[in-house]
């Protein structure tokens, strides 16, 4: 019989190993066991989000962004740079490099906190033993006061485009092109997709997006998707909506893609097509028989608020549970289940998780927009303030979007925030810190904002609530 541990962690994504970091810290003997390996064989910390997630995807939105900057709007503020032609192989590099840094920094976070790393499969055998499958097939058994599933979650496959090599790829493969595909195509035009099909698009790709459903966006208040719409067509996505996909042939190496809209049938060719419509929790080989974890009826492990599974001991957090599919809720339920754990009363507000696409300009929201808090029979009043008005945005020649507050009409709290713009990634912590503390849009409007800074929108947002914008005809 192997060590025995108070906690085992499965899964080292930003659930798994944040939740062991902070189990360990609060003094209780811990282990995080992981299965990815990277090309050169060896296990990597991380998960999706390090490894062909959040911090990649922004690698290159990041690059590929700086290029369209230097080639298309550097002259517009006096700096002349010639022709400029994107580098995919440095890129892809530099991508990389950030992975590789960011995949060592958790594995010696690790270390300083005493976290145990153990290399393979988990699989929860009974309330209190996990069972580890190395990478050499040996098994060894590990006794645990408490365990936590952080499992995580895989693209969703469709049957009209099943996945073949490197030419109709997921997104971990829109990740590795080594040179930029001349009409590219995404299926979905959801977050992942659209900043996916961002990329490419800057580097010089002809991007269709195809979308079943009629609305874009439709999580995001209608206001902040609208602009969106407009921002990202102009930039050259050419996003269908209420195109369904209904089957594709690979000829050569190209992909015809089947789809259905409006018009009836129609067919469109791609060099590469990613196929981005969803994510589903990933909980193969995780749990024994018979050790009574309850799975929902859409494969999520079924969790209580605490993150509690059927099983008392046995908790489960991140894309493997019901919830946003986003790396810091996974994160938040892990600071709240090692709380948990080590005794302490803890709890996670679920109504103020920021969501971010990171386009150019970014969106970013948090709370109810306008449409969900009228139909939940809210009374609503809203403020508004575009960037073109504010000042810094000028200067930084990015006047495009605007910031939307949705507040509760008797008591004035502030219920969301939406905003489109660059750094809206940024911008929005102030919305969720001013829901956190359950702030109402007068607090906003009564708080000094430093000048210049597109910070003042938000000012302005929440002072047009009451209909007072300063710089607002
Ligand atoms: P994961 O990160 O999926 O980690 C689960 C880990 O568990 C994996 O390492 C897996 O190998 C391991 N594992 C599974 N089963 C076992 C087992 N039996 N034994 C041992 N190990 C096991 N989110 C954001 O918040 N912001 C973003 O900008 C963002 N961008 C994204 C971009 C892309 C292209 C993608 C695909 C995702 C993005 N996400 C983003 C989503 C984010 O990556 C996930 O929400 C997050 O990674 C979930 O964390 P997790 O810990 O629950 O699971």
């Amino acid at each position: 019989m192997a060590d025995k541990f108070d906690v085992i962690v499965i899964g080292a994504g930003p659930g798994g190993y944040v939740a062991a970091i902070r189990a360990a810290q609060l003094g209780l003997k811990t282990a995080c066991v992981e299965k990815w390996v990277n090309k050169e064989g060896k296990t990597v910390h991380g998960g999706t989000c390090l490894n062909v997630g959040c911090i990649p995807s922004k690698a290159l939105l990041e690059t590929s962004h700086k290029f369209v900057e230097a080639r298309d709007h550097y002259d517009e503020i006096g700096i002349e740079v010639g022709e400029l032609t994107p580098n995919i192989a440095k890129m892809l590099e530099f991508k990389e490099k950030v992975i590789a840094k960011n995949v060592g920094g958790i594995s010696a976070l690790f270390k300083a906190n005493g976290v145990t790393a153990l290399e393979g499969t988990g699989k929860v055998i009974s309330s209190k033993q996990v069972e580890v499958t190395g990478h050499d097939g040996e098994k060894a058994t590990y006794d645990a006061d408490n365990i936590v599933i952080a499992s995580g979650s895989v693209p969703v496959e469709i049957p009209p485009t099943p996945l073949t090599d490197n030419l109709i790829v997921d997104s971990s493969g829109a990740l590795e092109f080594t040179e930029v595909p001349k009409r590219l195509g995404v299926i979905g035009a959801g977050v992942i997709g659209l900043e996916l099909g961002s990329v490419w698009s800057r580097l010089g790709s002809e991007v269709t997006m195809l979308e079943a459903m009629d609305t874009f966006l439709p999580v995001v208040d209608q206001a902040v998707a609208k602009e969106t719409l407009k921002l990202l067509k102009k930039q050259g996505l050419d996003i269908k909506l209420g195109a369904r996909v209904t089957g594709s042939e690979v000829k050569g190496n190209e992909v015809v893609v089947k789809y259905t809209d409006s018009k009836g049938e129609q067919e469109v060719t791609f060099d590469k097509l990613i196929v981005c419509v969803g994510r589903r929790p990933y909980t193969q080989g995780v749990l024994g028989d018979d050790v009574g974890v309850k799975l929902d009826e859409r494969g999520f492990i079924f969790v209580d608020d605490h993150c509690r599974t059927s099983v008392p001991g046995v908790y489960a957090i991140g894309d493997c549970v019901r919830g946003l599919m986003l790396a810091h809720k996974a994160s938040e339920e892990g600071v709240m289940v090692a709380d948990i754990i080590a005794g302490h009363k803890a709890e996670m507000n679920y109504d103020a998780i920021p969501s971010v696409i990171y386009t150019a300009p970014e969106v970013a929201w948090v709370g109810m927009t306008e449409e969900e808090a009228k139909s939940a029979g809210i009374e609503v009043k809203t403020g508004s303030f575009p960037f073109s008005a504010n000042g810094r945005a000028l200067a930084n020649n990015a006047p495009d979007g605007l910031a939307k507050i949705v507040a509760d009409a008797e008591t004035d709290r502030i219920l969301g925030v939406h905003i489109v713009s660059q750094h809206a990634g940024e911008l929005i912590a102030q919305g969720v810190i001013a829901m956190e503390f359950g702030s109402s849009a007068e607090d906003l409007a009564l708080t000094c904002y430093a000048h210049p800074s597109t910070s003042e929108a938000i000012h302005e947002a929440a002072l047009a609530v009451d209909g007072h914008a300063i710089h607002m005809a």
